[in-house]
């Protein structure tokens, strides 16, 4: 291949980088390298929000979730040991739900799709260098499964190599904090009340999730709180075993033990991470090596189409060659790419908090179990479909504040529950609503 021969490469045929490539115009010469194309197992990506779904379409892709037996999912089946309710998305009565499914069999439909495209080339290859000349990122050098090293040069090299990146640290600072880990594990044969929702299980000091991903299956999420990979020795894993069990609904019980003693026990670290890219010519960073949220809310993917569709904005209509107007185009992305994902890392990183301290989270499960507004006004900022930062604020305050007379009648409880809020939300809303580039 000869240089020049691209007007974008894509490092990562994941999510961001594979969904990125397939929505691009016909007339754009694209070549994705991807380190490993055989179809992954893997705990990630497998809930994807009514918004991720809507973008999907918007990117008019949204066929890639067909023929996976990919499952509807209608809304949340909250859980508090013997307390339980569900919350159905609103949008639901318009038709849009949320999807849970398995992240290889999606990237298996992408990568299908990259192959039928004409205008793109996708290889497999390690990148293992970025490429610069004179202060512009000019392509990559990748290495092949044979051995052999290839350059390849483009007006344009996105980088999309995932939450665990190594490109990312020449294009942005990087200051990821592992908040905690998911451990992963299917449940077969479970006979569920609410068999289309996702179960979020905060009985006890780590929140649980449990979401149908096929036929007859259920992917369980058990995170594991702290910033250390859980032991997998085998006194760990019965200590584990018996913490689960005592908070897993009755009905979840059987089937998570036959998946301890059968499936394996997969471990992933839940990042945040907020975007801070430099402005570096010739380059631009999509997905996960941007920016992290807890995954607790399943809002990485629709973040990462609210991205594309940002960046296929701002990239549409513009001549490879017109470096000033590329260069525009990726800054105005950095600019404007915040507004559309805020209130998805605001709740996800906030939420997560919430549920890790006991009386936030009593109050929380005690303002969403009020039905009406409260509980669907929350689960519409969760599905992406609202992106209100003022009303995602205005309930987050509200679940600390629901009984006001508890500061004549419970001061003390009251005051820490207010501080608690407003420590947790602080930090979290000075990462939220700047520009990605700094
Ligand atoms: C435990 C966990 C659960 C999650 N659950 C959900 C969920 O239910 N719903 C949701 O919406 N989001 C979820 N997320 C987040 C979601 O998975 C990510 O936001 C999404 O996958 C990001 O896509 P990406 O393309 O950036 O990364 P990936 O999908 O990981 O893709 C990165 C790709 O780059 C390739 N690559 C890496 N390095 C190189 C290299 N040097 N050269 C070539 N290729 C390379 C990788 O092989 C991979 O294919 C979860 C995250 C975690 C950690």
């Amino acid at each position: 291949m000869s240089t020049g021969e691209f007007d974008i490469i894509v490092i990562g045929a994941g999510v961001a980088g594979g969904v990125f490539a397939a929505s691009q115009p016909a007339g754009t010469r694209i070549l994705v390298v991807e380190r490993d194309l055989s179809e992954p197992d893997r705990i990630i990506g497998e809930l994807m929000q009514p918004r991720g779904i809507q973008a999907l379409n918007e990117l008019e892709l949204g066929h890639l979730l067909e023929g996976i037996d990919a499952q509807e999912v209608n809304g949340y089946n909250l859980i508090k040991g013997n307390e339980r309710f569900i919350i159905k998305y609103d949008e639901v009565q318009k038709g849009i739900k949320g999807v849970g499914l398995r992240n290889g069999k999606f990237l298996t439909n992408i990568r299908k799709e990259l192959e039928k495209r004409e205008n793109i080339t996708v290889v497999q290859g390690n990148v293992t260098q970025i490429l610069q000349e004179n202060n512009a990122i000019v392509g990559v050098s990748y290495t092949q499964e044979d051995g052999t090293n290839v350059s390849q040069y483009a007006k344009l090299t996105i980088v999309c190599d995932g939450p665990m990146s190594l490109l990312r640290d020449k294009l942005s600072k990087v200051n990821k904090k592992v908040t905690s880990y998911f451990m992963g594990l299917v449940l077969k044969d479970l006979e569920l009340e609410f068999p289309s929702y996702g179960h979020m299980i905060v009985t006890g000091d780590f929140p649980i999730l449990v979401y149908p991903i096929h036929t007859n299956a259920y992917r369980i999420l058990i995170d594991y709180p702290g910033g250390k990979a859980p032991k997998m020795g085998k006194e760990s894993i019965e200590r584990l075993k018996e913490s689960v069990v005592k908070v897993l609904p009755q009905e979840m019980i059987g089937s998570f033990l036959k998946a301890m003693d059968e499936d394996e026990l997969k471990v992933m670290p839940n990042h945040s991470m907020k975007n801070q890219a430099f402005r570096m010519k010739g380059a631009v960073l999509l997905g996960d090596s941007l920016n992290m949220r807890h995954p607790l809310t399943g809002g990485g993917m629709t973040a990462t189409f609210s991205d594309i569709l940002c960046l296929n904005g701002e990239l549409a209509g513009i001549d490879f060659r017109d470096e000033t107007k590329l260069e525009s185009a990726v800054n105005e992305y950095y600019k404007n790419r915040g507004k559309d994902v805020e209130t998805i890392n605001i709740l996800a990183n906030a939420l997560y908090e919430v549920f890790t301290d006991g009386e936030l989270k009593e109050a929380c499960f005690e303002y969403l179990q009020k039905g009406g507004e409260q509980a669907t006004g929350p689960l519409s900022i969760l599905s992406g479909i609202n992106r209100d930062k003022q009303f995602l604020l205005k309930h987050f305050f509200k679940v600390a504040m629901q009984h006001p007379v508890r500061f004549i009648t419970k001061p003390a409880k009251q005051i820490r529950l207010y501080k608690n809020a407003t420590r947790i939300i602080r930090p979290i809303l000075k990462d939220e609503g700047v520009s990605a580039m700094i």
